[in-house]
């Protein structure tokens, strides 16, 4: 047990969601093989939000460490099934907007005062190999590589320095965003809520696995090309602050998502500036949590 973070997240473990969008089942990425809990032990059929908020994980966890003893149909070839959201159905998708001193800096701003909140639908949460589909209608479409944060244990006015001990583990989601929406309306919701706009993964690595939250390589690829490239360690506002800031006026939940900012690069204010647009490939890659690449269709 490590002396930094008590008891259940010590496992190591790469937590995914499988299956048709819709219908996905929760599961263990064991190197090339997904464990699927619910048919290694039908106690487990449930989402991992759930799941950890029952209090199974350390079951899951005891069957991960002896996957060989497991039936056959519980062993499933990653390659052979879709990714979803690891966390397919959180209470709540909390994003900061200017986190990065880069990406303020490329707007011309200073980095606020107080973290600036927003949220997303969890309705746009897509899995990291699915297409980002751009609705007719809807231009200016950008990507913004975030390193989020997923909460294990329930909440409310957590201390900075317990903070972490309230984290499940980390994933990378690219907060894909309709800047015409997000300008022309003020409010930032609908223009980041469209449906895939979310894609997240590859699995949610949990926190031990992760020593350092502050201290990881973020970039953005589109077409091959690097367009963002930085380092968690430019976040402004840290993961234990902001952890702490948020639970000071509402509870944080088991399967919550914290999106914390993306760096510079995005896309409305390169120069020239670049949206994205039918059969665009987006690599967002994070060090130790691995990568999503998506498809863009739609958007001309
Ligand atoms: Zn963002």
């Amino acid at each position: 047990m490590s002396g930094r973070r008590r008891g259940l997240y010590n496992a190591g473990m790469r937590l995914v969601s499988f299956g048709p969008r819709g219908a996905e089942r929760s599961g263990i990425l064991l190197g090339s093989t997904i464990l699927d809990l619910a048919a290694a032990d039908p106690a487990l059929d449930d989402t991992w939000r759930r799941l950890v908020g029952r209090g199974l994980l350390p079951r899951a966890q005891e069957l991960a460490s002896r996957p060989e003893s497991l039936p056959e149909r519980a062993r499933i070839p990653a390659a052979s099934v879709r990714l979803g959201p690891p966390i397919v159905d959180p209470l709540k998708i909390v994003c900061l907007g200017l986190n990065y001193v880069d990406h303020a800096a490329e707007q011309a701003k200073p980095v606020p005062e107080r973290p600036l909140l927003f949220s997303k639908a969890a309705s746009a949460l897509g899995g990291p190999r699915d297409d980002v589909t751009i609705p007719p209608g809807i231009t200016h479409v950008d990507y913004e590589a975030e390193l989020a944060v997923v909460i294990g244990v329930r909440g409310r006015e957590i201390k900075e320095e317990d903070a972490l001990s309230h984290v499940l583990g980390y994933l990378i989601l690219n907060d894909v965003t309709a800047r015409k929406i997000q300008k022309d309306e003020g409010q930032w919701f609908r223009g980041k809520s469209i449906d895939t706009f979310a894609p997240c993964g590859p699995a949610l690595v949990t926190a031990d696995e992760i020593p350092d939250p502050h201290a990881l390589d973020i970039s953005l690829a589109l077409n091959g090309e690097t367009r963002q490239r930085s380092t968690t360690a430019n976040l402004h506002f840290r993961i234990p602050f902001l952890i702490s800031y948020l639970s000071r006026t509402m509870t944080l939940d088991p399967g919550d998502i914290i999106s914390t900012g993306t760096p510079g690069g995005v896309g409305v204010y390169s120069e020239p500036k670049v949206f994205l647009k039918e059969g665009d490939e987006i690599v967002t890659r994070i060090g130790g949590l691995g990568e999503l690449r998506n498809r863009v269709r739609g958007g001309g």
